[in-house]
């Protein structure tokens, strides 16, 4: 089984989708990966589904990506007496320490840290920024604010101080306890919510210990200031546009999209486009002309990923809305400018091994117009390195790791199989020649390019390029 697309799609889970019947649908109309938000999953659920993906991995025979999201410090109001109020414009509300039943002049704000952070004059934004108000007093027990913009707002309800540098990190417990939870299955990436900061990411790394790849959610404007940085620290990004457009101005959003996928690019590190790509298929069955020029706009952009949340979580319409990405992204990737506004950002090599092998192996691919690159790559690093180069024939990733596979199923291009290392350099090409016939990317008379490391098994080691014919029944000859 192959996709005929680069771009991958990232497809959240949620009461809609969350039985083995449905991955399958879903797997089948081209989600690569699926993500599990730890906002609205108990640890136990979550173990529920990682086993249901791994049985769809059995089944389809295809590595599949499980994404793990973490809540994060969300911020939340309080409950109120009725469930519900509605504030007025121009009134004041109060935000109290204390635990009370809330009203329409004031509710609990259960972060006890914050009340010192904020200052008169920040903004306080509720429910995804609906809600806007302006804090006139802050004495360390109660905030009292007006409000500029009011609205219905009900029982912990999402709000915000984009104004205010808050004094807690990525984690809380319960995201700690839910990062032990995913690695203990074997979770594939792990992403963090409302990073601030590049430290942000060191706590949660060493939690990993290696046995997840970690994803910054971009969503807070000091994450966008500190973004090389975060970059470095970070096996991927995602551009958490949601919370992003709460924090900052929302027609700030697409140019910080194009600048965190264009330095995702050059730094060679996996970047998902996520939220509201498709927000009208939550209760419709066609999306609007203005998400999919959004959607085309990220694969032209060559991000390596575009994700669903609530259309495939608890929409109406979930294996519509990845059927509808799939063709999309299907059909912008043979748009004949494509390849010129891909290849317009392709980043120069840096100086090592891999990088130079990488870039050799492009080049060569396409002045043979071979049937594909494929490439031995143990931990992974050698399959980054290849996609960087946004090459155009397809990428093979062969490696020994199941966990590199799957995590490979993030990234633009590449088609994993798990296999042996090379045993010689008969078996390197023999193999290759093989899983390219077979796997439906080469045809036997057609040509493949190869990299790997000699000697053979050594991982890091990427320092070889060869060509191979695909012989008949796949067979691989020189
Ligand atoms: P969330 O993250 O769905 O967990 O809020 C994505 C976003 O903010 O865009
Ligand atoms: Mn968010």
């Amino acid at each position: 089984m192959r996709r005929i697309r680069c771009t991958k799609i990232l497809a959240t889970l949620g009461p809609k989708t969350a039985n083995p019947e449905m991955l399958a649908k879903l797997f089948d109309a081209g989600a690569d990966g699926f993500r599990v938000n730890m906002s609205h999953t108990s640890p136990a659920k979550l173990k529920e589904l990682h086993g249901m993906i791994r049985d769809l991995e059995q089944q389809f025979a295809r590595p599949v990506a499980i994404l793990v999201d973490l809540q994060g410090p969300k911020l939340r109001v309080g409950t109120f007496a009725d469930g519900k109020v509605t504030l007025k414009s121009g009134a004041d509300f109060a935000l109290v320490k204390k635990k009370i039943d809330g009203t329409a002049q004031s509710a609990t704000l259960p972060h006890p840290e914050i009340f010192a952070a904020v200052e008169a004059g920040h903004v306080i934004l509720l429910d995804d920024g609906k809600l806007r108000l302006r804090v006139k007093t802050s004495d360390g027990e109660t905030i009292v604010s007006t409000v500029e913009v009011g609205g219905p707002l009900s029982d912990r309800k999402g709000i915000s101080f984009p104004d205010t540098i808050l004094p807690m990190g990525a984690m809380t417990p319960k995201d700690r306890n839910d990062l032990e939870a995913a690695i203990n299955l074997g979770v594939d990436w792990i992403a963090l919510s409302f990073v601030q900061r590049p430290d942000d990411l060191a706590e949660a790394r060493k939690l990993a210990r290696g046995r997840a790849a970690i994803m910054a959610k971009i969503e807070k404007p000091s994450a966008v200031q500190y973004l090389d940085e975060i970059i470095e620290m970070a096996d991927g990004l995602m551009v958490a546009r949601g919370d992003l457009g709460v924090e900052m101005p929302l027609e700030r959003v697409p140019g910080l999209q194009k600048q965190i996928t264009r330095a995702c690019r050059k730094a060679g590190r996996p970047v998902i486009v996520a939220t509201q790509m498709l927000e009208s298929m939550i209760s419709a069955p066609v999306p609007t002309r203005a998400e999919v020029s959004d959607v085309a706009t990220a694969v032209f952009e060559g991000a390596d990923g575009i994700m669903l949340s609530a259309e495939s979580a608890v929409g109406e319409y979930p294996v519509e809305a990845v059927a509808t990405m799939n063709r999309i992204a299907v059909e912008v990737e043979r748009d004949m400018n494509y390849r010129n506004i891909l290849n317009a950002q392709r980043a120069e090599p840096e100086a090592t091994g891999p990088d130079a092998i990488s870039a050799a192996a492009r080049q060569v691919a396409e002045t043979l117009n071979l049937a594909a690159i494929v490439c031995y790559t143990s931990s992974g690093a050698t399959g980054l390195r290849a996609a960087r180069e946004r090459p155009g024939p397809p990428i093979i990733a062969l490696t020994p790791k199941a966990e590199t596979s799957r995590r490979l199923a993030l990234v633009w291009g590449i088609h994993s199989v798990l296999t042996e290392d090379a045993h010689d350099e008969t078996d390197m090409v023999d193999r290759a020649s093989r899983i390219a016939f077979q796997e439906g990317f080469a045809r036997s008379g057609q040509r493949i390019i190869i990299s790997a490391g000699v000697p053979f098994g050594t991982p890091g080691a990427t320092n070889m390029l060869r060509i191979a014919f695909v012989g008949s029944e796949g067979l691989g000859s020189d």
